[in-house]
């Protein structure tokens, strides 16, 4: 069903060599997804059980004041918490009390793990099912880890869906679940085009409200909108649903894969498929052509950060020209991302896990055009005179299927076009 201008390459990197390091890597931590989450579930509220720190991160990630009562928070842990001078479980127990108590408007309560509380081995599953006998049916409590010793950056999202899988109620009725929390104008847009086709028994994890029915059972098909969901992608198949593998839905391509691979799940015709898809594709290529501009012929070097290296790698070099010298990523999970792997042309190094010295000194080997990595490395890079992207901001910005496709295009072609700016000022 996919018809995409270029053909897939004759050997993609499904089977290529992939280096895989195991040392220092830079990245935030899980805690950093609750900045995208809290928006998205609407009633929810993540209560960090932490430590100064993790409740600095959260304020300065989320970048703004909050005016409104806002819905995450930290439970900090003290000194005395840490020396085991107190019964810090008690403790949280009576702080969730109070939280629910002023705040009826809560209707799931996630407790975050984070490093101070997995030092101190804070059972918050324990606590979790304790508050969820107290408070159920109105408020649902759970738990997750978004500690850095165990997660990266987008693993937070992956670790706090699957913590939802197991409460689902059962259903046996055939349905598709799309699985990953995007901003509600861009889940409203893939939902029309799949209802278009005909599709309509539709949910989504995670939902926007508690209310919103979400089940699962043998007869759900999945799809993800996310590479980073590997343990959520477990969690589903021991529920017994099926995923429908595809490449994600990042640019024209990508997003006339994934709605073909559904389209031939659900068994659209060719003729309706194309009725629907025709004109957003149109529309996708023509923004995508006018950011290629500057990204033809390009070389892009990505460190492994957000999980959508491969995807984008395949979405840069397929649709924008680029070449992709090496595609870092944090964990290769290939039943997720082997369709994307499937069209990136054999060619870069495929790195999984960082050791970020040895990376830096490739990166800096081959000076590539354009360098995606994370806030840390990217100061000192630019330094050097390299250009960078900033991988966090592509999953802040609205950056999937076709209505997108040109402003993702756009946010590879920004750097390139602000430091040619830059030169010729300097000129
Ligand atoms: Fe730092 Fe760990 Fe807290 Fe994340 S969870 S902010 S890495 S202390």
């Amino acid at each position: 069903m996919t018809r995409h201008d270029a053909p897939p390459p004759t050997r993609g990197c499904r089977d290529a060599p992939v280096l895989k390091q195991r040392g220092q890597h830079e990245v935030f931590c899980g805690l950093t997804g609750i900045i995208w989450l809290h928006r998205k579930m609407q009633d929810a509220f993540f209560l960090v059980v932490g430590s100064r720190t993790c409740a600095h991160l959260l304020q300065s990630a989320a970048g703004v004041m909050i005016f409104a009562e806002p819905r995450f928070g930290t439970a900090i842990l003290e000194e005395t918490d840490l020396a085991g001078l107190k019964d810090a479980q008690e403790e949280l127990e009576r702080e969730v009390e109070r939280l629910l108590a002023r705040r009826p408007d809560i209707r799931q309560l996630f407790l975050v793990g984070s490093c101070p509380s997995e030092v101190i081995k804070l059972d918050l599953a324990r606590a979790a099912e304790r508050l969820t006998l107290r408070h159920a049916p109105k408020v649902r409590v759970l738990n997750y880890s978004g500690s850095g010793i165990e997660t990266t950056f987008t693993e937070g999202e992956d670790a706090c869906l699957a913590s939802m899988v197991p409460a689902l109620p059962k259903t046996n009725e055939r349905q598709l679940m799309l699985v990953g929390a995007l901003p509600d104008v861009v889940e409203d847009q893939a939902l029309d085009l799949l209802a278009q086709m005909g599709i309509d028994k539709v949910s989504v994890l995670p939902a926007r409200h508690a209310d919103d029915p979400v089940a699962v059972g043998p007869n759900t098909v999945f799809a993800l909108t996310q590479p980073f969901l590997g343990g959520t992608h477990a969690a589903l198949e021991r529920r017994g649903a099926r995923h429908v593998p595809a490449p994600l839905p990042f640019g024209e391509e990508g997003t006339t894969a994934w709605l073909a691979a559904l389209a031939q799940e659900f068994g659209v015709e060719r003729a309706r498929f194309d009725a629907v898809t025709d004109a957003p594709r149109a529309r996708a290529r023509r923004a995508v052509k006018q950011a290629a501009e500057t990204l033809a012929g390009k070389t892009v070097f990505f460190f492994p950060d957000s999980q959508l290296e491969i995807p984008l790698a395949r979405f840069l070099t397929r649709e924008c020209g680029m070449q992709a010298l090496e595609v870092g990523t944090p964990y290769l999970h290939k039943a997720i991302l082997g369709p994307d792997l499937d069209l990136l042309a054999e060619g870069p190094q495929i790195a999984e896990g960082q050791d970020v010295d040895l990376q830096l000194e490739r990166c800096r080997a081959a000076r590539p055009d354009l360098t995606v990595c994370g806030l840390g490395l990217a100061n000192p890079l630019e330094a050097e005179g390299l250009t960078t992207k900033w991988a966090i901001e592509l999953v802040f910005t609205p950056v999937h299927f076709y209505e997108q496709a040109g402003d993702l295009a756009g946010l590879f072609s920004r750097p390139l076009r602000r430091r040619a700016a830059l030169h010729l000022e300097a000129a």
